[in-house]
């Protein structure tokens, strides 16, 4: 076995940024929605009369609001961190749709123009995470939806790490052995540097 630095790809809302709470503020300002504690993943719930298309539109509304995204606690440093150490190019991997890639484009010019990076719309390609994942050959992904922590698990020989959010909480079992919780971009870069220490 040739050991090399990980590979590692991240989600980027709610993984990166803070994308929920642009989502969860926009139904407050369109249909004055209330976001209870803890939140649910997918706000459409609270709001039934909804059909797919408008909650789909206030997505793409919140997520197109460049100027108002906020990065997590030490996601940007980590991410420009490794990507020094690694020398390897950020992979982005995402479940936004067509309308969103230029904004997306947009959003990570503006926290990462210094860095060569790559990003991917499985959606968009009509393939899923894992596909896109394994044509990476990543070896660690970082995500939230625990809808994709078992999907990428289950599809290869990536190790998900997810990060702690109230819609993730207590859904680990004993199928899901190649999910490690982390708690935030501290314990992310812990891992990583448990890895980069061994060259
Ligand atoms: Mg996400």
């Amino acid at each position: 076995m040739v050991l090399r630095i990980p590979k590692i790809a991240f989600d980027i809302d709610d993984v990166v940024f803070k994308s929920f709470n642009l989502i969860a503020n926009k139904l407050l300002y369109k249909y004055n929605l209330t976001v209870e504690e803890p939140p649910t993943f997918s706000l459409r719930k609270y709001l039934p009369s909804l059909n797919e298309d408008q909650y789909g539109e206030v997505i793409n509304e919140a997520l197109s609001q460049v100027d108002y995204f906020e990065p997590y606690p030490g996601a940007i440093s980590f991410i420009k961190y490794y990507h020094e150490t690694s020398k390897y190019p950020i992979t982005f991997i995402t479940s936004r749709n067509e309308k969103m890639i230029p904004y997306t484009h947009n959003l990570l010019d503006k926290w990462f123009s210094s860095i060569e990076y790559n990003v991917f719309f499985p959606h968009v390609e009509n393939v899923r995470k894992p596909n896109i994942i394994s044509k990476c050959c990543v070896d660690m992904f970082v995500e939230d939806r625990f809808k994709y922590c078992i999907e990428v698990a289950n599809g290869g020989n990536c190790l998900v790490l997810m990060l702690d959010r109230p819609w993730n909480r207590n859904r680990l079992d004993e199928k899901s052995f190649k999910i490690v919780p982390v708690k935030n971009w501290d314990d992310i870069e812990m891992i990583y540097n448990s890895f980069l220490y061994l060259f």
